[in-house]
């Protein structure tokens, strides 16, 4: 039977090398996959996966409206699909990871997700409170502290370096970056200690 999955993680974990590497796995036994990315993700350009090691993949974007059962349901209709990549998959909707999961159900497709657990907030994003509550496999991707423990939560710091607390869930394309933290320092830099 096929299985939604989640691996999840904060920033700069390397979901999207895994994604990469997993779906690699499948073509080169000559299985066919499809890769799905968020629209609003443009840092590997357009309908692109890409890793920070250097490696990337084409991939279709999907935006909140799409119906992800549909867009699934047309590739098989096409072609024999040993598995769909979901990355950026904290940015589904509700209504998407529901269409997944019953394209899994339905159609038999494994359906592989990846994406950030948290926000820089500590708040669930939309997609990964779903995936948390529907997915049949999930998979913590582990990345570290400056201090060498595990790293859950994820600052928003401004161009000097000060950790935001406050802001939209979603910034693309501003001057922040993120770094990845162990809970007590992310107390730490965000004032709560
Ligand atoms: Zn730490």
């Amino acid at each position: 039977m096929a299985k939604l999955y989640f691996n999840y993680s904060t920033m700069n974990a390397g979901k999207s090398t895994l994604l990469l590497q997993a779906s690699y796995n499948y073509n080169e036994r000559g299985m066919e996959t499809r890769l799905l990315t968020a629209q609003m993700d443009r840092r590997a350009g357009d309908a692109r996966i890409g890793s920070r090691i250097g490696i990337g993949a084409p991939a279709e974007t999907y935006d909140p409206q799409d119906d992800l059962f549909a867009r699934i349901e047309g590739w098989i209709a096409e072609a024999t699909i040993a598995c769909v990549f979901v990355d950026e998959a904290q940015f589904l909707t509700d209504a998407q990871v529901w269409q997944l999961a019953r394209a899994v159900d339905d159609l038999n497709v494994p359906v592989m997700c990846y994406g950030l657990r948290v926000d820089f907030r500590g708040k669930l994003f939309p997609g990964s409170a779903a995936l948390l509550a529907w997915a049949d496999e999930m998979r913590e991707v582990r990345t570290i502290c400056f201090c060498g423990r595990k790293a859950t939560m994820v600052v928003r710091q401004d161009a000097e370096g000060r950790a935001l607390t406050e802001g939209d869930q979603v910034q693309i394309g501003g001057n922040e970056t993120y770094v990845s933290l162990c809970r007590t320092h992310w107390r730490e830099a965000t004032g709560d200690r």
